[in-house]
C-alpha cells in the first residue's frame, strides 16, 4: 500500500472525527503526512533512576516502587491525595489534584512510575504521575527512546494528545517497515553521508538509540533545508532571465553629486556595495538584492547614490519607508544632499494633499521627478510613472510580499529591487527568507564613531539616571525616552506614555519636552518631530515610532522604559538613534528588578556588545525564528517541520553548497538522473501553497 496516498481516515486508531481534526489541525491528509509529524523531543525510557539522584525539575524520570501509604486531604474543591512511593531506599511524595475518584491505587504492588518531579517546600514530589501496575508494563514503554509529538489545544480536547499521534504512529510501523520511496539522488546520499529515507523515517519515529535517532533527524533536516534552497536557487537563476533594465552609464547626476556633494570619503564597505549594485544594473537583467547593513552603516547614502545611477540612465527611482516619519526624513536627508543640483526629488505619503497629489502624479508621468520617496501610498494603482527603473524599499520586513509585488507592474518589465534591511539578520534566515535575493553586507561604520555605553538599571535608579540627562543636556545635547507600546491595549499605552510626559516635564522644569507617538496626527507628529530636530526642544518623549532611521545626531543618551518588554533587535534599532554625531552616546536600558532568565540576557548582551550581527545572532538563538521581527508579518515562507533555523545552520550551508552544486551542473533540472529532484519540487509545490509567493 502507498502511505502517500493512504487516507488518514482509514489508519487504524484515526476514524472520521479524529482525521477531521487531523486534517485541520496538522494539514495531514495521508498516512504519509502522518509519518512526517516528527517528534520534537524524545525521552530515554530505559533508564531508571532512585530517588535520591532526583536532583531538577527538567527532566523526565522513572522510578520502579510500591506505594507504602495513601490518605486524601482536604474537602471539597480542595481535596487531594496524598501518597508515599518508595524504591526500597527512600520514599518520595506523589499527589493528585484532579479526578481522584478514579483513582485505584494498590499498597505494596510493584509500579512503574514515570513523571517530571517538581520541588515543593525545598523538596521533590511529583504531580499526576504516571503510575503502570509493573506486570502491565510493555516492553516498548521502557525499552528506549519515547517520542513526543506536537499537539495542538483542540487536539488535546478531543484527546489527541502526544501519547494518541503516537499509538497512531505505531500502527502504521509494520507498513512503514515496507520501505519509503528515496526522494534524493542516490550520489548526494553518498557524498554527504546520509541515511537512507525509508530508514530515517523509521527511525525517527521508533529509534534504536540515540545515535540512530541523530542520524534520522539529520538526514530529515538536510532533506527539507535542501528542497528550500532547491526552490529558491531556482528563483534567483529564472529571475537572472528576466530582462532587466540596462543602466551602464555613469553619467552627470552621479558625477557632480559625488564630486562636489558628498558631505565625507565613503567608506571601503559603501564602495563595494555600490559596485556591487552597479554591476547588477549594467548586466541586462533584473536585480533582486538584498542591502545589510548595521544601524547606522550609512545605507541611506548607498540607497541615493544608486538612484543617481538609475537617473543618468533615464530611469525614475522610487524609495519605499515604512512609517510616514522615515519617509519625511529621507526625503529631508535626500534633499539636502541633493541642494546643489538639479535632480528632482518629492514625497508621496498617505498626507499628501489631493491637490498636490494630482501636479505630483502629472510631474511622474511626465518623467520630471527622478527620485520619488514615499510609504506604501506610492504602491496605489493611480502612482504612474513614465520610466520606473529601480525600485528601493527601506526597512523592508514591514511590507508584506504581496505589497512589494505591486511595485513590478509600474513598468513594461519589473524594475530591478534593492532591499534594505533595518538590522542585520542572522545568516540563516537571509539564506532562507531571503534566499532568492543575492546578498551585500556593509560590514563596516563610517570612521570616527564612538559606540555607545550601554547601562542597564533597575527602575529604582530612576533618580540617578535623571540626573544623568540634566548632565547631558546642560552640556548642550538632547535626549530620548522611549516608552513601550503594548498593542492589546491602546488606551493604557498611551495613558503610560501621558504619565511618562508629565513626569519627565516635572522632573526637567527647566527644559522643553516634546512627544511623538503613533496616534498622533501626522502634521502634530511632524511638528513635534521638527522642534526636536532642530534642537527646540530637549528632550523627546516617545513611542517606538521613532524606531527606525530618525537621525538627530545632536541626541546623545537615549533611556528606554520598560526595557524587559522589547525584544533584542528592537533595542538595537532603538539604540542606533544616538550615536550618530561625533560625541560619546549612552543608552540606558530600565527595568523591573524581577527579570525573567531570558530577559537578563537580553539585557546582558545589549550591554555586552554593539554589534548588530551578533545581536541578531543571539536574538534568533533567544527567541526562535518564528518570533524574530522581519518574519512576524510576512511569515516564514515555509513551515518547517523538522529543522530549525537557530540550530541548524551548518547543516543549512551544505544544503545550499549542495542545491547549488546540482544547478551549476544542471540548471533547469533536464537531466535523467536528477528527475527525482523536479518530481519533487512539484509534489513540494503542490502541498506548499505559499511557496509561489516568495518574491
Ligand atoms: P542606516 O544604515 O542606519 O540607514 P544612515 O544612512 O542613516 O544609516 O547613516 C547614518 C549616519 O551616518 C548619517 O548621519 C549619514 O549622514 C552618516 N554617514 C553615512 N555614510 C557616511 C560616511 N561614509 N562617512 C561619514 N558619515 C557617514
Ligand atoms: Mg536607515
Amino acid at each position: 500500500m502507498d502511505l502517500s496516498t493512504q487516507d488518514i481516515t482509514y489508519c487504524k486508531g484515526v476514524g472520521t472525527k479524529r482525521a477531521d481534526i487531523l486534517r485541520k489541525e496538522l494539514g495531514v491528509h495521508t498516512a504519509l503526512d502522518m509519518l512526517q509529524q516528527y517528534p520534537y523531543k524524545y525521552i530515554d525510557r530505559s533508564r531508571f533512576v532512585y530517588i535520591h539522584e532526583i536532583d531538577n525539575e527538567d527532566t523526565f524520570v522513572q522510578i520502579k516502587g510500591v506505594i507504602t501509604e495513601f490518605h486524601t486531604v482536604g474537602i471539597g474543591k480542595a481535596q487531594r491525595m496524598v501518597a508515599a512511593f518508595s524504591d526500597g531506599q527512600r520514599t518520595i511524595e506523589l499527589v493528585w489534584f484532579r479526578q481522584i475518584q478514579y483513582l485505584k491505587l494498590q499498597l505494596n504492588t510493584p509500579y512503574l512510575l514515570f513523571g517530571k518531579p517538581s520541588a515543593f517546600n525545598h523538596q521533590y514530589n511529583f504531580v499526576h504521575p504516571e503510575l503502570t501496575p509493573w506486570d502491565k508494563v510493555k516492553p516498548e514503554m521502557t525499552s528506549g527512546l519515547e517520542p513526543y509529538y506536537n499537539t495542538t489545544e483542540r487536539m488535546k480536547k478531543a484527546g489527541l494528545n502526544s501519547r494518541a499521534m503516537r499509538a497512531i504512529i505505531l500502527n502504521l510501523k509494520e507498513e512503514l517497515r515496507q520501505g519509503l520511496p528515496e526522494t534524493l539522488g542516490i550520489d548526494l546520499v553518498h557524498a554527504y553521508h546520509l541515511m537512507g529515507r525509508a530508514e530515517a523515517v523509521y527511525s525517527v519515529h521508533f529509534p534504536k538509540d540515540t545515535s540512530t535517532m541523530q542520524q534520522a533527524r539529520a538526514r530529515l533536516k538536510f532533506e527539507e533545508l535542501f528542497y528550500i534552497q532547491l526552490q529558491l536557487l531556482r528563483q534567483m537563476k529564472r529571475r537572472e532571465q528576466n530582462t532587466g533594465y540596462k543602466m551602464p552609464v555613469v553619467g552627470r547626476f552621479f558625477h557632480h553629486f559625488y564630486r562636489d556633494c558628498l558631505p565625507f570619503e565613503l567608506t571601503g564597505a559603501q564602495k563595494r556595495v555600490i559596485r556591487e549594485i552597479q554591476g547588477d544594473l549594467r548586466s541586462g537583467s533584473q536585480m533582486n538584492r538584498l542591502l545589510q547593513g548595521d544601524v547606522g552603516s550609512g545605507k541611506t547614502l548607498v540607497a541615493l547614490l544608486c538612484a543617481l545611477l538609475a537617473a543618468d540612465n533615464g530611469y525614475q527611482t522610487c524609495i519605499m519607508a515604512p512609517t510616514e516619519i522615515l519617509a519625511q526624513q529621507h526625503m529631508q536627508t535626500v534633499s539636502d544632499m541633493l541642494r546643489d543640483t538639479d535632480v528632482q526629488v518629492a514625497l508621496l505619503t498617505g498626507s499628501t494633499t489631493r491637490k498636490r497629489r494630482e501636479s505630483l502624479h502629472a510631474a511622474l508621468r511626465a518623467g520630471q521627478i527622478h527620485i520619488l520617496i514615499g510609504t506604501h501610498a506610492l504602491l496605489e494603482d493611480e502612482v504612474q510613472f513614465a520610466n520606473l527603473g529601480l525600485c528601493i524599499i527601506d526597512e523592508q520586513h514591514r511590507f508584506g510580499v504581496a505589497q512589494r509585488s505591486r511595485l513590478w507592474y509600474k513598468n513594461e518589465h519589473a524594475p530591478h529591487i534593492l532591499v534594505m534591511t533595518a538590522t542585520p539578520i542572522p545568516r540563516t534566515l537571509a539564506m532562507t527568507v531571503y534566499g532568492d535575493l543575492k546578498v551585500s553586507v556593509i560590514d563596516e561604520l563610517p570612521p570616527g564613531r564612538k559606540p555607545v555605553q550601554t547601562i542597564h538599571y533597575t527602575l529604582y535608579r530612576k533618580g540617578a539616571v535623571y540626573r544623568f540627562m540634566e548632565q547631558q543636556i546642560a552640556q548642550g545635547h538632547q535626549v530620548y525616552v522611549v516608552f513601550p507600546l503594548i498593542k492589546e491595549n491602546e488606551k493604557l499605552d498611551l495613558q503610560d506614555l501621558q504619565n511618562g510626559f508629565e513626569e519627565i516635564c516635572q522632573a526637567f522644569p527647566q527644559y522643553r519636552v516634546s512627544m511623538i507617538h503613533g496616534q498622533m496626527k501626522s502634521a502634530d507628529k511632524d511638528f513635534q518631530m521638527q522642534r526636536f530636530q532642530r534642537g527646540e526642544t530637549q528632550i523627546l518623549v516617545a513611542t517606538t515610532v521613532i524606531e527606525v532611521g530618525v537621525n538627530v545626531p545632536n541626541a546623545s543618551v537615549m533611556v528606554i522604559m520598560n526595557a524587559e518588554r522589547f525584544g533584542l533587535s528592537q533595542l538595537h534599532q532603538l539604540r542606533g538613534r544616538v550615536g550618530r554625531g561625533a560625541e560619546q552616546s549612552y543608552c540606558i536600558l530600565l527595568t523591573r528588578v524581577e527579570l525573567s532568565k531570558d530577559t537578563r540576557q537580553r539585557m546582558d548582551i545589549m550591554v555586552a556588545t554593539n554589534d548588530g550581527f551578533r545581536i541578531a545572532e543571539a536574538d534568533l538563538q533567544l527567541r526562535g525564528p518564528g518570533d524574530l521581527e522581519g518574519t512576524q508579518q510576512s511569515g516564514l515562507p515555509f513551515d518547517l517541520k523538522i529543522a530549525s533555523l537557530a540550530t541548524d545552520g551548518r547543516l543549512l550551508e551544505l544544503a545550499r553548497e549542495a542545491a547549488q552544486t546540482l544547478l551549476n551542473d544542471d540548471p533547469l533540472l533536464e537531466k535523467e538522473r536528477n528527475r527525482i529532484y523536479k518530481r519533487q519540487l512539484d509534489l513540494l509545490r503542490l502541498t506548499a501553497t505559499n511557496w509561489s509567493d516568495i518574491s
